[in-house]
């Protein structure tokens, strides 16, 4: 039996008449641009996400830029980050002019090390950026801090609906950063039918920025304050989201599920690291991500007998061809370049089967001979 690492059909199968009805009704009133949809949408987002202010956007990597610009950081500026992300987070940093600081993770969560951000916080720095990888949240509170006054964005889009024990108060992805930003990407918990993406923030006069860039840098039509960006969030997009997210809390849980079931089924297997959730999070697990020596072999074992896997990430963002200019070597970011050779993420989605989660089960022990 064949199991993907991601089955899209599975998912819109579930909700094919609500999804249909939804954009046959943007369809016909022909309203595409912002409107209703995207309204509703981001009052929505705005209430999961415990925020007061949600801005719709084109993309989850618009939605870094425009927090950048929206933070007024720019040439001259230095912005630290995490090398052991998608490569969307520092390509922005870049596309404002800024210079990218790349720290180390925490080898268990893969999340930016809050010490690595305070000793890497300088005079150039104007903002750090935090990213929710694989769908738990990054110590935000201990990244506020460690950032010193410069404000955090928090690059939550593998993340939404993820939360962290904060002072004994839940806090969601995206709630406690300067500005939070979600991509709607269809392999994210929360994919749409195509891209888009979101920024959250509690503060109105970011707010007002956010809604200025994704337009030109107007407010008013033909009067330009600023020079901003075309990234809105597509209506027919908002509109297939807005159907799926009621189900967004029910998925997530699936994927917990999933992923209690893989722990308890690696739990003898010495060489298997299995995910590290720190105990004040919970995850919505974007990806189920093991640690093994011998990944690649394992990898193409896996591939073998049908069983979709991948590898984020495989090269670190100090050591990608596009970043030589900023100098970094191998062995810069020692946990991030580790890491690079061991990850290996296993078919976590919601729609899978008993059946099928215990195929990748058998074929992960199969290699190890258990
Ligand atoms: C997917 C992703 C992005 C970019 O989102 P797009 O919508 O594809 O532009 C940014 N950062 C991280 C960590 C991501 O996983």
């Amino acid at each position: 039996m064949a199991v993907p690492l991601l089955d899209l059909k599975a998912q819109h199968a579930t909700i094919r008449d609500d999804v249909v009805a939804a954009v046959m009704d943007v369809v016909d009133q022909q309203a595409f641009i912002l409107g209703d949809p995207v309204a509703q949408l981001e009052c929505s987002v705005a209430g999961l996400s415990q925020v007061k202010y949600a801005v719709g956007c084109a993309n989850g990597t618009d939605a870094l830029l425009l927090a950048l610009r929206a933070l007024d950081v720019g040439a001259g500026d230095e912005v630290v980050t995490t090398p052991f992300t998608f490569f969307a987070t520092a390509g922005a940093v870049h596309n404002v002019g800024a210079r990218p600081v790349f720290v180390d993770i925490d080898p268990r969560t893969f999340n930016i090390a809050p010490d690595a951000v305070r000793a890497a916080v300088g005079e150039q720095t104007k903002a750090v950026i935090a990213v929710d990888l694989f769908g738990q949240m990054a110590a935000i509170d201990q990244v506020n801090a460690a950032a010193q006054g410069r404000p955090v964005i928090e690059d939550a889009a593998q993340s939404i609906g993820a939360s962290r024990l904060i002072d004994g108060a839940r806090v969601m992805a995206g709630e406690a950063a300067a500005i939070g930003t979600y991509s709607f990407f269809p392999s994210k918990n929360l994919g749409g039918y195509g891209d888009g993406g979101m920024m959250v923030t509690q503060d109105e006069a970011l707010f007002e920025a956010l809604m200025k860039l994704r337009t030109h840098g107007s407010r008013r039509t033909y009067f330009h304050e600023i020079v901003g960006y075309n990234s809105r969030l597509d209506a027919l997009q908002a509109a297939v989201l807005r159907a799926k997210l009621p189900h967004l809390e029910s998925w997530s849980a699936a994927r917990r599920r999933n992923a209690a079931y893989y722990d308890a089924a690696f739990a003898d297997l010495a060489d298997v690291v299995t995910p590290y959730i720190d105990p004040a999070n919970t995850s919505i697990y974007n990806q189920y991500t093991i640690r093994v020596p011998k990944r690649d072999a394992l990898q193409t074992h896996l591939k073998d007998r049908g069983i979709g896997c991948s590898v984020y990430y495989p090269l670190p963002l100090h050591l990608q061809p596009c970043f030589a200019y900023l100098g970094y070597q191998q062995g810069q970011c020692p946990e991030s370049e580790r890491a690079a050779l061991e990850v290996l993420s296993l078919p976590v989605y919601p729609e899978l089967t008993t059946a099928q989660v215990d195929e990748v089960i058998g074929a992960v022990r199969a290699f190890f001979g258990r």
